[in-house]
């Protein structure tokens, strides 16, 4: 993990400015996207009502000026690996937590506890890293409701904070970056005060390519769809974006391309649609598809996604 220190970070640097990195985990769909994009008001991952969406280690950076810099990471979930490709992003996940002071391990208070929560719990016990435990999506639920679900979780493990929340309201949302910051150490910022994520634009933009390709498609290729940026150019007047749809079969590149190119076009011009408002510019975005058998077995492809193991 690359902890830059630029001049203003530097300057920055006073009396009681804390700051640290953040792991986020949890099972999909609890709500860790959403609480990210509110806590650091930008759109760095995307929601969707399909689990594991989230394939990357896409960092959220919250500066509060004079009191301190979160750096979130939204890690993929350390769920039980099925794929390859899931076992790296286990070990993402688990790298991702090791140089940490502070891991937020949400829950969806809807969900009963399952094997899935007692999963991520053996491995937060075995990072010995004090861990808060943040009940989310209270506002489903009556407030008396909430003491058995604590319960519950406290005969799994020990937590530092056990803080309801609910991310898409924003309830005790202020309360909990409060929280963090008391357990972070005194440090510097690591990033400039502006800064939102360290993943550059381009890969924001083959996310949103994929978040429109998901929502439309989601019946008929759940996960066998990627996004690879092949080119991300600003020029005087518009931003030129050339990105490949990465499907595994012939049949699904139909889909994905649909009547005469229908569908296809949709996809580009929502996701153009939005990256022109996300990045305040003109966008010219141009989508292909291709056929990569197996992707998900594939290593050398993984790593040009991004979607490293170290
Ligand atoms: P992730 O997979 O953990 O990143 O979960 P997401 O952030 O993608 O959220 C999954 C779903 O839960 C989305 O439909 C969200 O709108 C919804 N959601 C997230 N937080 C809350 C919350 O506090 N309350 C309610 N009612 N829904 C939420
Ligand atoms: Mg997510």
């Amino acid at each position: 993990m690359t902890r830059k220190l630029t001049e203003e970070a530097a300057a920055e640097e006073g009396a009681g400015f804390r700051s640290g990195f953040v792991p986020l985990v949890g099972r999909p769909n609890v709500g860790k996207s959403t609480l990210l994009n509110r806590l650091v008001g930008y759109k760095v991952a995307i929601v969707s009502p399909v689990p594991q969406t989230t394939r990357n280690r896409i960092r959220g950076v919250l500066t509060l000026p004079d009191r301190g810099q979160v750096v979130f990471i939204d890690t993929p979930g350390i769920h039980k690996p099925k794929f390859r490709m899931n076992r790296r992003m286990v070990s993402l996940a688990l790298d991702a937590m090791a140089e940490t002071d502070v891991i937020l391990f949400m829950v969806d208070v809807t969900q009963r506890l399952g094997p899935g929560d007692r999963f991520v719990m053996r491995q937060l016990r075995a990072a010995g890293i004090p861990t808060f435990l943040l009940l989310n999506k209270i506002d489903l639920v009556r407030k008396d409701a909430l003491l058995p679900i604590i319960d519950a979780y406290r005969k799994e493990m020990e937590f530092a904070e056990i803080i309801p929340i609910s991310a898409s309201d924003g309830t005790q949302c202020e309360h909990l970056v409060d929280v963090i910051l008391k357990h972070l150490p005194v440090g510097p910022a690591y990033f400039p005060e502006d800064y939102l994520t360290d993943q550059v634009e381009r890969f924001l933009a083959g996310e949103f390519v994929r978040e429109k390709l998901l929502y439309h498609t989601r019946q008929e290729l759940p996960h066998a769809v990627a996004v690879r940026v092949e080119s991300y150019k600003e020029e005087a007047s518009l931003v030129r974006i050339q990105a490949t749809i990465l499907v595994e079969r012939e049949n699904q590149k139909a889909i994905v391309i649909g009547k005469q190119g229908s569908l296809l076009k949709k996809i580009g011009t929502e996701a153009r649609l939005e990256l022109e408002e996300q990045l305040g510019s003109k966008v010219f975005l141009e989508l292909w598809v291709r056929v990569e058998p197996a992707w998900r077995q594939s290593e050398r492809l993984l790593d040009e996604l991004g979607i490293r193991a170290s």
